[in-house]
């Protein structure tokens, strides 16, 4: 009771520091860490992003130059938003697939290969959603939105159509990340009109690349999670999860990661109703809804396996 109290109590306060800081525009990172930091179960409530140098028992060390979140797109690549919530050291690191012109520029297909693949392709184009970068960017932009009210921690590799950032490039963003979840964002085509639906795409417990690889188990429970909760949300015809070996982009990640193919551009259906923002929303909302099932399952296991080890130490400690 007296808990609850306190509660509406900071709620209060939080909204009328969220009133000041729209309205003021200013910078207030050290008063919102004092006031605004939020508590470990209120992820609801985020809708300032603060540079997390809070008190004495706030551990969390974010990366360095971080901007604050105002629901604009900045230019360039590699943005990075300090999120506020319990899931704030869990950093999205989200790829909205091609940009404004393709690159065919060579690269190589995977670290040490000699196979060599252009640095990024045109991206697709529907006659309803129009090219598919630009398509791509706005499902990313709504991801983004999303992540940080949930609390999350976000890298955009881009929020601009005018880059030019290789498929390697984008990876090594999220290595230097260390990202929690890599996902990336794409639409699909094929010569076949008739087929339609989403699929989510990761590599094979067999790829040649060893730390890309050693994230088969995640990187395949994150594609499942999220094609799930994607269909759910979208209403989009459920495929299967691919997977692939020789997509640069996925070859050169070391962290978990999956990429969506939300429909295809080349199916009438699916592109009229990617060309809707009721779509991009669901889209958006899928997508994070998948992470946070991921999440949840990676909790649990983290859980049982400390469960585990006390179990063992205890064990030991009983024996002669
Ligand atoms: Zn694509």
């Amino acid at each position: 009771m007296k808990l609850s109290i306190l509660r509406q109590l900071r709620r209060l306060l939080s909204l009328g520091l969220i009133t000041v800081t729209i309205f003021s525009f200013a910078s207030c990172a050290t008063w919102t860490s004092i006031w605004e930091r939020p508590m470990e179960t209120d992820i609801d409530s985020n809708l300032l992003v603060i540079p997390g140098s809070g008190g004495p028992e706030d551990t969390y060390v974010p990366f360095e130059g971080a901007v604050d979140y105002t629901g604009e797109a900045h230019e360039g690549t590699d943005i990075y938003y300090v999120g506020t919530g319990a899931r704030r050291e869990q950093i999205i690191v989200i790829d909205a697939g091609h940009q404004a012109e393709g690159s065919s520029a060579k690269e190589p297909n995977g670290p040490g290969s000699e196979e060599m693949k252009a640095e990024v392709s045109w991206g697709a184009e529907g006659a309803y959603s129009g090219d598919e970068h630009a398509l791509n960017l706005e499902v990313a932009l709504l991801l983004r939105d999303e992540l940080i009210a949930r609390g999350y921690s976000v890298v955009m590799i881009r929020e601009t159509a005018n880059v030019n950032i290789s498929n390697m490039a984008r990876a090594e963003i999220a290595n230097k990340y260390n990202a929690a979840a890599y996902v990336r964002i794409h639409a699909n085509f094929y010569e076949d009109t008739t087929m339609q639906g989403a699929m989510t795409i990761c590599h094979s417990e067999n790829n040649p690349y060893p730390d890309c690889a050693a994230t088969y188990d995640e990187s395949r429970l994150l594609s499942e999670r999220i094609l799930q909760a994607f269909c759910k949300t979208t209403g989009m015809q459920q495929m299967e999860i691919r997977e692939m070996d020789d997509l640069t982009g996925t070859n050169w990640s070391k962290v978990p990661t999956t990429l969506v193919e939300m429909g295809f551009l080349s199916n009438k259906s699916d592109d009229m109703l990617m060309a809707t923002k009721y779509f991009k929303e669901q889209a958006a909302k899928g997508m994070a809804d998948g992470l946070d099932a991921y999440f949840t399952i990676m909790d649990s296991r983290v859980e049982a396996q400390s469960e585990q080890a006390a179990a063992r130490e205890e064990a030991e400690a009983v024996e002669p």
